[in-house]
């Protein structure tokens, strides 16, 4: 089976469909998903996070809001949630944002209030002319004002920076500034997500163009996987799969509450377009419906529904006409290629302890 309930380390949450931004590379502005109305301002509820946090013991578990729609800050229904969270003393509260958005006074409450559990990660890529190059619609002036008065009031954060050519050379100044700050921590991760388009440019808005650098070592690994494999597809359907979720003890709910086993597979059903993802999924969606896994359905008694007892590991180890292979899972947890923006055997990423 996956992971029994009692085994759970971490919840990771969308918790929104909501954001103020329109990075080039996210979900929400790729593959359709912004066609499809239904997918607009979907937020979880107070009886949401109820269901969610009922049966865990005090200070044991993570709950880790990073989306892939949308970012939990942009809630309506954010701030009940998040008072309630901290009333179940979980392990840890860590909240991944583009911190252009709220009021510095909202983070210097954030901070006074919650900073003995609760950790930031500010996604800042880049610095005054060029963060705003990825994260489009954000005021560098803004997430800089909002993280001080987060700092200043004994908040903890760590500065995430994605690296792509136009902003490589800022690397050092952005880690001084992080550590002068008072950020604990300096991360730069790269994305994927050139890599397995098979390009290295890509367009941004108002004309801008993304370039991915050619040291980046997904693109290395996407050209040595062809090359050995014949395709990529050929790859995801042989590797072995070694799930980075069930390594970690951890589990994805999306904005409708729905139950998956990782982030990665809780974008598929919300995508537009045909792609090679939602394509595979059809076959779960055949065998199971689209509420199989909703918690406010059958709370965490999702976790007892066969997909959770049996496919998925099926689905690495003997794949067959019922327990096929789910594309998603040999794309991101294959041996040979790091999907992942920042974590795995990702060796161009350095996390620095400021
Ligand atoms: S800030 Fe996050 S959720 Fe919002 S558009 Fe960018 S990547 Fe997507
Ligand atoms: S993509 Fe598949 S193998 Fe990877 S973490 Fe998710 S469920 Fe596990």
């Amino acid at each position: 089976m996956y992971i029994p309930l009692e085994e759970i380390q971490e919840i990771q949450l969308d918790h929104t469909s909501r954001c103020n931004l329109e990075c080039p590379q996210c979900a929400r502005t790729t593959k359709g998903w912004a066609s499809l109305p239904q997918n607009k301002n979907l937020d979880l509820s107070l009886d949401d996070y109820k269901i969610l946090l009922e049966p865990f013991p005090r200070n044991k578990l993570k709950v880790f809001h990073c989306g892939n729609f949308g970012d939990a800050l942009a809630s309506p229904t954010f701030d009940e949630t998040l008072s309630y969270t901290a009333s179940q003393e979980p392990r840890a509260i860590v909240i991944a944002t583009n911190g252009s958005i709220r009021s510095c006074s909202w983070w210097a409450d954030l901070a006074s209030n919650h900073k003995d559990r609760l950790k930031v990660i500010f996604s800042i890529d880049g610095l005054d002319k060029t963060n705003s190059e990825y994260r489009v619609g954000s005021s560098f002036k803004k997430i800089m004002a909002n993280a001080k008065a987060f700092l200043d009031n004994g908040g903890k954060a760590r500065w995430d920076f994605i690296e792509f050519k136009h902003n490589f050379h800022q690397i050092e100044e952005a880690k001084k500034r992080a550590s002068d700050m008072g950020f604990q921590e300096f991360n730069v991760k790269y994305t994927a997500r050139f890599a397995v388009e098979n390009k290295t440019r890509q367009s941004s808005k108002n004309n801008g163009v993304l370039e991915d650098r050619k040291t980046n070592h997904n693109q290395k690994d996407f050209a040595a996987v062809q090359s050995q494999y014949g395709s990529f597809d050929q790859y995801v359907n042989e590797t072995t799969i070694d799930c980075k979720y069930k390594r970690g003890r951890k589990v994805f709910v999306d904005m409708n509450m729905r139950l998956w086993p990782c982030c990665w597979f809780g974008a598929p059903l919300y995508l537009g377009e045909h792609t090679k993802q939602n394509q595979s999924f059809q076959h779960l969606v055949k065998m199971y419906g689209t509420e199989f896994n909703s918690l406010r359905t059958h709370g965490w008694g999702a976790l007892e529904h066969e997909f959770f007892q049996s496919y998925l590991e099926n689905s690495w180890e003997k794949p067959d006409d019922k327990f096929q292979r789910i594309y998603t899972c040999g794309r991101t947890c294959g041996g040979k290629f790091e999907f992942s923006s920042g974590y795995g055997r990702n060796q161009n990423v350095t996390t620095a302890r400021l």
